[in-house]
């Protein structure tokens, strides 16, 4: 019989580490990866034939659960036609439109693959629409594996525990300055000290990746003021709360409501459906910069490839107000149940959560999570056997405390049922640890 060990013993010989992108090894939890075979729904089914309810929803894409109809409907439909031409495509207008509909401030769009090569090619594109170097980001938000944006990355890098990455080299680092999340005074002193050669602040609209941490009110404001006053861009990082928080992505709850607006965005995950489509977006005058229209070179064969426009426009057209309204009510239900199992375990912890993305952080209700030095202060050893026991009653939750849980359209009573008498054990176990 295929069992999930005996896949991982051949995958680690073909394969570094065993995986394709490193958190799936499992290596801040310890133990063997899953190999993950179907999804439906709210669930998910492994190579032994395990069924999962699934926390994970493909880091963030599956908003509407996985196999939905509609989805796979459309994706079938756009399969019958080929699978890309590397021409112009109808679909690809659809999406620019649905995403601007809902987003206003995305004005222009450009397809692209990855969320990596969404933050990479706005980076280029503040450089080059300035003319300034200098980059500042935040310790903890991950914007992908570019090499200007890994230092004091979170996500993979704040699981690993690295400082940054090897092959990154110093003239990229130096260009990139960071600072702790949510400090006002570094920021302003950042911009003191260097106006004038910043092109652009990037930031995720709200930090998921050294697990959830909100934007203390004002912060992402300030982060607008202070680029506006010195002639930068401000980059709104969406690939994780574009089109999964509510109001049609964070920025359209905070930032309409404070009256600003980023100059660009990237968005990932959710907008592809669950195939590899992600964009820049913004300014209309900043992203004609690009090529052809401008002197801002970016390419890509796959680029707004048809049948990863047609999952996500099936997927956009899906994503109502009632799927949030679901999403925002379950992800509140599993929160507060976590909260109850941990308290009743006596685990010291805080709920991190902004709209339905919510994270734990454990030994941290003295401070709270605010930046990622408090992040990374935390009990972290007690999420591997947390996990664990999680996984041993069929749930898959992210495998490293600094990943966000996410929910879907999917998760019915019966699914969060699951969740929630699991928690106990889980509980005791992170008590234990
Ligand atoms: N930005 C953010 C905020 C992300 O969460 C991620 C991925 N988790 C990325 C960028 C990179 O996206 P991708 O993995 O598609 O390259």
């Amino acid at each position: 019989m295929t069992t999930n060990q005996n896949l991982f013993s051949t995958a680690q010989t073909l394969m570094p580490g065993g995986v394709n992108s490193p958190v799936r090894a499992f290596g801040s939890v310890g133990g063997t990866p899953v190999s993950m075979v179907q999804g439906r729904g709210a669930y998910l089914t492994d190579v032994e034939g395990k069924q999962y309810v699934d926390l994970v929803g493909s880091w963030g894409p599956a908003l509407l659960g996985h196999s939905h109809p509609a989805v796979i409907d459309a994706v079938h439909a756009a399969v019958d036609n080929g699978l890309g031409f590397g021409t112009s495509h109808p679909l690809e207008a659809e999406l620019a439109a649905l995403v601007r509909s809902r987003v206003p401030a995305a004005e222009m769009i450009r397809m692209v693959s990855t969320g990596t090569e969404a933050t990479m090619t706005a980076i280029r594109l503040a450089r080059g629409a300035t003319g300034k170097n200098l980059i500042v980001k935040f310790a903890g938000c991950y914007h992908g594996h570019s090499d200007g944006l890994l230092a004091a990355a979170g996500s993979g890098v704040a699981t690993l525990g690295l400082p940054g990455s090897a092959g990154v080299t110093e003239a990229q680092a130096w260009e990139t300055i960071v600072i702790e999340y949510n400090d006002r005074e570094a920021l302003q002193a950042v911009f003191a000290e260097h106006g004038g050669n910043i092109a652009a602040v990037i930031t995720e609209a709200t930090p998921a990746n050294m697990g959830v941490v909100a934007p203390e009110p004002g912060f992402n404001q300030l982060i607008r003021e202070l680029t506006a006053a010195d002639g930068a861009l401000m980059i709104f990082d969406e690939v994780m709360t574009g089109f999964r928080i509510t109001e049609a992505g964070y920025w359209g709850a905070s930032g309409r409501q404070e009256g600003w607006t980023p100059d660009l965005f990237t968005f990932g995950k959710v907008i592809g459906g669950g195939l590899p489509t992600a964009a820049l977006a913004g300014r209309g005058e900043v992203m004609e910069r690009l090529a052809p229209t401008g002197p801002v070179y970016h390419a890509g064969t796959l680029s707004g490839n048809p049948v990863a426009m047609a999952a996500g426009v099936a997927t956009l057209h899906h994503a109502t107000a009632a799927v949030y309204e679901h999403i925002d009510r379950k992800a509140q239900v599993v929160a507060e149940a976590l909260a109850a199992a941990l308290t009743d375990a006596g685990v010291d912890h805080t709920i991190q959560k902004v709209g339905s993305l919510f994270s734990v952080a454990f030994g941290t209700s003295a401070t709270g999570v605010h930046n990622y030095a408090q992040a990374q202060a935390q009990e972290s050893f007690r999420y591997g056997p947390f996990f664990h026991a999680m996984l041993d009653q069929g749930v898959y939750l992210p495998p490293s405390v600094f990943e966000a849980w996410f929910l879907s359209a999917a998760h019915d009573d019966a699914a969060v049922d699951r969740v929630l008498r699991a928690l106990p054990r889980a509980a005791e176990a992170a008590a234990a640890a």
